[in-house]
């Protein structure tokens, strides 16, 4: 096989640790492609306002998103829209096998396929998807206006899209299953001021309805007491968490009991010449700074990588 079939680097994921990681990469001169099967951002776009990625006061998501993407291909990066079906790691070099049925090569790869929204798996939440039930603010708000809605967890996602809904909504319910919320405390003195806010403590909800026009109530349970009410609504906007997309990481590689992938400080696993970055690695914050930091150090590490396995491979030829 030719060596330069072969890609120095294939980055899998285009968020900001994707692109992060595809701008460094291009700067140490590795033949890099990165692939996504969605739109470039990732999770970044859907986010309503960006206000804590240093040096950007405020920003949407999506604008983000585009100017991570616009740098990255500033230094003529490759991207290829597609879904990877399988990170295979080999010794010589590793593939990545597409879902059209392609394979590429390369001697280093990035995972950096972020996380998904949880569910909360109760009656009526997957029928009215998209009718009334969302896990997108920023990309569902706007046929809220005026309207009532209400929004599920107390962690930041809730926090940031209930400050975002109040923006649009008449009336915004946020509804907790305990009696503090998870937010930071910036977002919780926010949540605090904004008269449009109300807060149900200690209430999970157990099933959401709809008539003709969509959703129309949530029941609510109160974990406390027991006690059961129905409150009306026109939308649910459920944010409860998330897991790590790890489907993609191959078995042999070190997971937590939680999903994320253990890497070292260069976010290397423990399969040499593959790194994961961004919310799919085990870590103390998910932040789209952090992700951004994890690109970085993966692919320098990576280009140190690379560098030496080339020098290694140059040095066994010269030995024949
Ligand atoms: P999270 O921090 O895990 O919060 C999830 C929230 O949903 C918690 O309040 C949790 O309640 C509640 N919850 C979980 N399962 C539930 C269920 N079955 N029924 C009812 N409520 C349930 O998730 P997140 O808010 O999506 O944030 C994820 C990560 O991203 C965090 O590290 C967060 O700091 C970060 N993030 C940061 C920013 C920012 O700084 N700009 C913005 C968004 C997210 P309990 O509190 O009782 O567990």
């Amino acid at each position: 096989m030719s060596t330069s079939e072969i890609y120095d680097l294939i980055i899998v994921g285009g968020g900001p640790g994707g692109f992060s990681a595809g701008i460094y990469a291009m700067r140490a001169a590795l033949k890099t492609v990165l692939i996504e099967k969605g739109a470039p951002g990732g999770q970044m776009t859907l986010s309503g306002e960006v206000e804590n990625y240093p040096g950007i006061e405020r920003i949407s998501g999506p604008d983000l998103s585009m100017q991570f993407h616009q740098h990255a291909l500033s230094y003529g990066l490759e991207m290829i829209n597609a879904e990877v079906k399988e990170v295979e790691p080999g010794l010589e070099y590793h593939v990545v096998h597409l879902d059209d049925g392609s394979a590429l090569r390369s001697y280093a790869v990035i995972i950096g396929t972020g996380g998904s929204a949880h569910k909360l798996n109760i009656p009526g939440e997957a029928e009215y998807y998209g009718q009334g039930v969302s896990y997108c603010a920023v990309c569902d708000g706007f046929f809220f206006r005026n309207k009532t809605v209400v929004v599920i967890g107390g962690g930041d996602s809730a926090a940031e899209e209930s400050l975002y809904l109040a923006k649009l909504a008449k009336q915004v319910y946020m509804v907790h299953r305990r009696d503090t919320l998870r937010a930071g405390k910036i977002l919780q003195q926010r949540i605090k001021a904004e008269c449009k806010i109300e807060m149900l403590w200690d209430s999970v909800p157990v099933a959401i309805k709809a008539d003709a026009q969509g959703v129309s109530s949530v029941e609510l349970q109160n974990v406390k007491t027991g006690e059961h009410r129905d409150l009306k609504t026109d939308g649910v906007f459920i944010f409860v968490g998330f897991s790590p997309n790890n489907q993609l990481v191959p078995s042999g590689i070190d997971m937590n009991a939680k999903g994320y992938v253990v890497t070292d400080d260069k976010c290397e696993t423990n399969t040499p010449g593959i790194y994961v970055i961004g919310d799919l690695r085990q870590k103390y914050a998910r932040q789209i700074v952090v992700a951004a930091s994890d690109g970085c150090t993966a692919a320098l590490a990576a280009a140190h990588y690379v560098e030496n396995k080339k020098a290694a491979e140059s040095d066994s030829c010269q030995l024949v």
